[in-house]
């Protein structure tokens, strides 16, 4: 892994220009923040430069405006969040560029903090043009990306003011990379990767990547009823992508060859109905599923094996819950496994590293967020990492001088 640059490799930067990218695409309803997490994540980066004097310009997209302007998708919206979250005064700049962006320099003493408007506004953010990124870069001394779920898009903010300016990661950024490099990186071996969750063929992509690298693949979800399937093992109406048939054996095939045990369960969890605590709810071996029935969790039996398993591994990487979580009892094997994997953590046996919208809120719902080594909530960045792929933005700081 080349290197990229951190905060520590600043200078003095008393009373200079930091342009930093953040992700404060922060959910909304109603005209309100519902959930400041990610604004919380960049805190600590916004505040060291801040404290070092630096003039701070956080620059950041927010909705999908398509490169117009739109009064519901101003940063101005979300301003007073961030100023809650820091809190510090934060001037809102209602341009990325420009001598509205000069004026606002002029006045801001160092360690004030700008917001610009959403780089989305702009076509020139998502098509990474270059005089775009050149005019927000004539405002900077350097460049800090702390959005590292922002990192999967090439776009001038996320990708090419790193070109432009001399390029650092923020402390979020740093978290994440090194948290990664630890789960796929480097490991320590062995290694357990658990996926799961609903997203059957966007999730290919993920066991190519993780078959020839890790030593136990634990497979769960409605990817398990379709390894199952191809397996020539009926699963009723669980829900199962019967057209991957192929692949389930091109995988399977690549395990054997690289000598990764994939973990199958033998026993689940069905029902007829799909709600909380159906009466049809029975636990049996996956070849005594009814055509009428519906798989919605790993059984009790094969979640012990998995416990098994973990207590022999150093790393774990999870993607994806083991079954329909959000409908109890449906989350028991999830919940299980991630307190096994969280005990384990604590007692400084196993580096555990999560990801996923929906692994998160499971996680949540289990309690142990905490404990896990580290708990990912970048999404789409996240699944393109365990696909093995590099990121534009992670590329372009890596690349910097
Ligand atoms: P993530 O957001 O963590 O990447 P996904 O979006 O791929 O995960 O999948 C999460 C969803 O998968 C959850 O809504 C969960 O209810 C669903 N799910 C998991 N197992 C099953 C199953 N056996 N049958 C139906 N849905 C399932
Ligand atoms: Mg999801």
């Amino acid at each position: 892994m080349s290197q990229f640059k951190t905060l520590d490799d600043l200078g003095d930067i008393s009373g200079k220009v930091a342009l930093v990218r953040v992700d404060l695409n922060l959910p909304m309803r109603d005209g309100e923040v519902t959930d400041a997490t990610r604004a919380r994540a960049v805190a600590p980066t916004i505040l060291e430069l801040a404290d070092a004097g630096a003039k701070v310009l956080l620059l950041t997209h927010f909705g999908r405006p398509e490169g117009q302007r739109n009064s519901t998708m101003s940063t101005s919206l979300i301003q007073r969040t961030i100023q809650d979250v820091l809190g510090r005064e934060v001037m809102f700049i209602s341009e990325v560029s420009g001598p509205v962006v000069e004026q606002s320099l002029a006045i801001m003493r160092p360690g004030d903090i700008g917001l610009l408007e959403n780089t989305r506004f702009w076509p020139g953010e998502e098509a990474n043009d270059a005089d775009f990124a050149r005019a927000i870069a004539a405002h900077g001394d350097f460049y800090v990306n702390d959005a590292f779920s922002a990192a999967h898009r090439a776009h001038a903010s996320t990708e090419g003011l790193a070109h432009l300016l001399p390029a650092y990661a923020g402390r979020a950024m740093q978290a994440e990379l090194e948290a990664l490099d630890k789960a796929l990186g480097h490991p320590q071996r062995p290694v357990a990767a658990v996926v799961g969750g609903a997203k059957v063929s966007t999730k290919m992509g993920v066991l190519e990547h993780l078959v020839g690298r890790v030593d136990h693949l634990i497979i769960g979800g409605g990817m398990a009823n379709t390894f199952l399937a191809a397996r020539g093992i009926a699963v009723g109406k669980s829900l199962c992508e019967h057209e991957l048939t192929g692949d389930v054996a091109a995988i399977m095939e690549a395990a054997d060859r690289s000598g990764c045990v994939v973990h199958l369960p033998y026993d689940v969890a069905v029902a007829r109905e799909f709600a909380p605590n159906p009466p049809s709810l029975r636990v049996c071996n996956v070849h005594d599923v009814a055509a009428d029935e519906m798989i919605l969790d790993i059984g009790p039996q094969a979640t012990e094996a998995l416990a098994d398993a973990l207590k022999t591994c150093r790393t774990l990487v999870w993607n994806g819950p083991l079954g329909a979580f959000e409908t109890p009892p449906f989350d028991t094997a999830t919940v299980a496994l991630a307190r096994t994997a969280a005990a384990l953590t604590r007692e400084g046996s196993l580096v555990s590293v999560a990801g996923g919208g929906d692994t998160v809120a499971a996680l949540n719902q289990a309690g142990v967020t905490g404990e896990f080594s580290y708990v990912s909530t970048a999404g789409g960045a996240f699944l393109e990492w365990m696909e093995g792929r590099e990121l534009p933005g992670v590329a372009a700081l890596r690349q910097a001088d």
